[in-house]
């Protein structure tokens, strides 16, 4: 078994990546059904727009298209990160019985577990978090640190183009 759930998130880190690919934060789903992924999904935020675009509810809207049905009982979702709200309620609408996450949510910003434990439609969602933990977190720190450090040169690129711009002008003047 934990070697299946070894598997199963290498293959949504694997999703996570195309995220990364496209600028996006890499965070990457994929649901699992009778031994095979029937839905994958990354977050696609930036390049639609939209607030829904996230990995979880890519992966379900895929599973469910794949098995012509809203309800995927008997379907598991491993998730990079620690869903979010959004992704909890499409969880329990689509009768997820278990749910795998990597890196667990730093601020507190989820509920996870009083969702998954909350009887919300009459059904319940079993939770391990932590499967494959360090290398979910660390895609997700590397690519906060990389864009902090790319705007820290954005910065000072500006900065010495001001003070060139500046000098140019006191020369003329
Ligand atoms: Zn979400």
């Amino acid at each position: 078994m934990t070697e299946e759930k070894i598997k199963y998130m290498k293959k949504a880190i694997a999703c996570a990546r195309r995220a990364l690919k496209g600028g996006e934060v890499p965070i990457g789903a994929v649901v699992v059904y009778e031994g095979k992924v029937i839905g994958r999904g990354y977050n696609r935020r930036l390049k639609t727009q939209l607030a829904s675009a996230h990995a979880e509810m890519m992966a379900i809207d895929a599973a469910c298209r794949k098995l012509g049905s809203w309800r995927l009982p008997g379907a598991e979702i491993y998730v990079t990160l620690e869903p979010c709200p959004m992704c909890m309620g499409a969880i329990l609408n689509a009768r997820i019985d278990k749910l795998y996450f990597g890196a667990y949510e730093q601020k507190g910003r989820s509920f996870t577990d009083e969702l998954a434990n909350a009887n919300l439609l009459n059904h319940t969602v079993a939770v391990e978090g932590g499967v494959l933990r360090e290398e979910c977190s660390a895609m997700i720190t590397d690519f906060f640190s990389d864009m902090r450090e790319r705007e820290k040169r954005r910065k000072e690129e500006e900065k010495t183009r001001n003070a060139r711009e500046e000098n140019e002008r006191e020369e003329k003047e």
